[in-house]
């Protein structure tokens, strides 16, 4: 916890202090406090008008132990006159024993608005990505928010993640800058429709970032990259912050749809809100035992967004999904280039399948996204195909809602998947009710996975395997019946490194699979009388 808070008067030259530091990264910012204020020199600018107040610098310092909270808040108090806040921090990185965490701490801003969980205090959040930002009523570091800087108990917050044996000692200055505020800052939603082709299948990324979190990306370089990549859609979403969804007007258009959202980055796993109201944000600070999901997918739930777990068996720290599936919408299988944690992901959806379809409940749909933060991360690979009314944000989340979707690992992939039996077909997706007993052909067209193999596989695993051709196109059928699966769903994966195609029903010290280069969500068989 913050042991020491102490305020001074800035003395001339500070700014200069705050702006060294500020070049450097945060390994680098080793420049000594005391000795830069000893030599402190005249104040760069030009005299402050007679009445303003002369900055001044508040230091926060402290130490946190190991099993300190996952969020320290440390208070501060905002004058009236304040024209802009800037904020720089640091903290110890003592070497660790191999193995061992070192010091890792996140940071971000709460306005005298309080820092109530879910509540409306909420300036913005770098993460651990910057060392210093600013925020005044036209503009803000992107992550926070531009706003009014009202007078009252503002709050910095820390998430020290990883904390070394040893401890970790941070120091924050907050300089309040005098004067009169600046103009207001105007955001630019992205509109909620595009120009789409009506009912039709439509290409879209639901995880990206921007340099508003963890990105290196420009938002216009997002939106490039999603049109390179042959997208409809993106959805915006930045880690713990709103801060991008103002920005994204101008790069929006009637070939690209973009939606606002935020992955919410928690310590127990993190977790997409798509298709959140423009300018919301979403609160992560709980764990799973705090059992604060539910609210905050409520939260989302009643302005018409999805509640999807991201990435749920990425190894990171605090990146594992420990909060279960009763809240969400549809879940994360395949996240970025393909990995042994999407392999493990997509066993865990499938085997969920079958157990929604015995209890009557809805089943969880699967999509895939890339997690592009930047180069060469590739947007859109993978990406989610998903059949909607219109391209437009609710018919689109309607359609992920519905799991009438596929996952891609690029626009060159394409495929068809139906079921057909007793004279009805249904697609991905859907149900095919039919007589327990009678035929259902099962068919993939699909083009853009040369010598890769297409697996079918029902709640009794893989039941039929067979290879494509060197140009990558081909037709699979194979029948079955709705007494012998409860769904069918299709896999189309390259060959593995050595060539060779996948083995099914096998096992052995070899990955079975190449990587993903295509799933469909189940279609559904219900035998009926
Ligand atoms: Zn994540
Ligand atoms: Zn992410």
């Amino acid at each position: 916890m913050a042991d020491d808070v102490h305020e001074e008067q800035a003395r001339p030259g500070r700014r200069g202090l705050l702006a060294a530091g500020a070049a450097g990264a945060l390994g680098a910012m080793v420049v000594g406090a005391g000795t830069a204020r000893a030599e402190g020199t005249a104040r760069a600018e030009g005299a402050a008008a007679p009445a303003t107040p002369q900055d001044r610098t508040i230091t926060l310092t402290g130490k946190l132990a190991t099993g300190a909270p996952d969020f320290v808040h440390l208070p501060f108090d905002v004058p009236s006159g304040v024209r802009e806040l800037a904020v720089s921090y640091r903290y110890d990185r003592p070497t660790v024993p191999p193995g061992t965490p070192g010091n890792s701490c996140d940071i971000g801003l709460f306005d005298e608005r309080g820092t109530e969980l879910g509540g409306r205090g909420f300036r913005g959040w770098s993460g651990g990505f910057r060392t210093e930002f600013t925020v005044s009523r036209e503009q803000a570091t992107p992550g926070y928010l531009p706003g009014p800087v009202r007078p009252g108990r503002w709050n910095i917050v820390l998430g020290p993640y990883q904390v070394a044996p040893q401890g970790l000692e941070y120091r924050v200055d907050v300089t309040l800058r005098f004067g009169a505020p600046g103009g207001e800052f105007t955001p630019a939603y992205p509109p909620e429709r595009a120009r789409g082709r009506g009912r039709a299948w439509y290409r879209g990324d639901c995880h990206l970032h921007t340099v508003h979190s963890d990105g290196r990306r420009e938002p216009a370089e997002v939106a490039a990259g999603a049109r390179a990549a042959g997208l409809d859609f993106i959805v915006s979403t930045d880690h713990n912050t709103s801060s991008a969804h103002g920005v994204w007007g101008p790069l929006a258009g009637p070939d690209l749809l973009i939606l606002p959202g935020e992955e919410v980055t928690t310590r127990n796993g993190h977790w997409l809100a798509l298709g959140l109201r423009p300018g919301e944000f979403v609160d992560w600070r709980y764990r799973s035992r705090d059992e604060a999901l539910p609210r905050f997918a409520r939260q989302v739930k009643r302005q018409g967004g999805l509640v999807v777990p991201a990435h749920p068996f990425c190894p990171y720290v605090a990146c594992q999904w420990k909060f279960g599936y009763e809240d969400a919408d549809a879940v994360e299988v395949w996240n970025g280039p393909w990995t042994y944690d999407d392999e493990s992901a997509v066993d865990g959806w499938d085997a969920q399948l079958a157990v929604a379809l015995r209890d009557g409940r809805s089943w969880l749909p699967a999509i895939g996204n890339s997690d592009a933060h930047s180069a060469p991360q590739v947007i859109g690979s993978p990406h989610t195909v998903v059949l909607a009314e219109d391209l437009s944000r609710d018919d689109v989340l309607d359609g992920l809602r519905a799991g009438r979707s596929w996952l891609a690992e690029s626009a060159a992939v394409r495929l068809e998947f139906t079921a057909t039996g007793h004279g009805r077909q249904a697609g991905i997706g859907e149900e095919l009710a039919v007589p327990a007993d009678a035929p259902v052909d099962v068919r993939l067209d699909v083009s853009g996975v040369p010598n890769g193999t297409v697996r079918f596989l029902t709640d009794e695993g893989q039941l039929h395997q067979e290879l494509l051709p060197a140009d990558g196109a081909g037709t699979v059928v194979w029948r079955t019946t709705a007494s012998l699966a409860a769904f069918v769903r299709a896999e189309v994966r390259h060959p593995r490194a050595d060539g060779t195609p996948g083995r099914g029903n096998a096992m052995g010290p070899d990955l079975p699979w190449g990587p993903m280069a295509a799933l469909t969500n189940p279609i559904v068989l219900r035998a009926r009388a």
